[in-house]
């Protein structure tokens, strides 16, 4: 199954130069871990960056160093690139409401900061992974047949499919897809036959907008926040 949505490249590039919220730097991982595409993308761009500081190293080092000195460290430097060991990783598994995801290496590896799964409203579920900082994504659980009431944020939502499907007013998500939402639209995730795990963040609370369901903004941080 191909995946349709990416990241764009602007935000590939703040990833590989390491300038974004560990938050989004956790849920953009995750898909160049599930995407060829993005995955060759960042290498290229990792490989640019790299270029680019090169000479600079070499500068500094030919100034300190001898020729073979500066060698060794260039070939230090290149063995350690990040392309070189992307494959091969141990994946996790992830038990929920008798299903059993398996995760990729991104999150395998920060596996250890998932909290406890919470259930809140309706068929959904929620459990935290706080990262150093205290910045914070979350793992969204919907069974089937379930839906987000609508809503609209102060900040940028990214939402990650890690295992099923999602549909909202504007397109279907499946296994990888990435969907960035702009502050300003409104949207209302919701699930069909199919259940659907995902990553998200969020900078601010939900803000529900539509009937009842604005009756739940004084807890909408209990979505977002430990
Ligand atoms: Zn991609």
């Amino acid at each position: 199954m191909m995946i349709k949505s990416h990241p764009g490249e602007g935000l590939l590039y703040q990833y590989a130069a390491g300038d974004v919220s560990a938050a989004m730097a956790i849920v953009v991982g995750t898909h160049v871990d599930m995407c060829k595409a993005c995955r060759r993308t960042v290498c290229d761009i990792e490989q640019k960056l790299c270029e680019d500081n090169l000479d600079t190293i070499v500068n500094v080092a030919s100034n300190a160093m001898t020729k073979a000195q500066c060698d060794q460290m260039l070939e230090a430097i290149f063995e350690s690139s990040v392309c070189s060991k992307l494959e091969n990783e141990p994946n996790e598994t992830l038990y929920l409401e008798g299903r059993c995801f398996t995760l990729p290496r991104t999150l395998a590896h920060n596996s250890h900061r998932i909290g406890e799964w919470s259930k809140l409203v309706g068929k959904l579920w929620r459990a935290p992974l706080t990262l150093d900082n205290g910045n914070q994504t979350n793992l969204i659980y919907m069974a089937p047949s379930a839906k987000v009431p609508e809503h609209t944020h102060k900040g940028q939502e990214a939402t990650l499919v890690l295992d099923g499907v999602f549909n909202d007013e504007r397109d279907e998500y499946r296994d990888g897809d990435f969907v960035l939402l702009d502050p300003s639209k409104t949207h209302t995730p919701e699930t069909r036959e199919q259940d659907c795990l995902t990553l998200a963040t969020l900078d601010d609370p939900l803000h529900f907008t539509s009937g009842i369901s604005r009756l739940l903004n004084p807890f909408s941080s209990l979505f977002f926040r430990a």
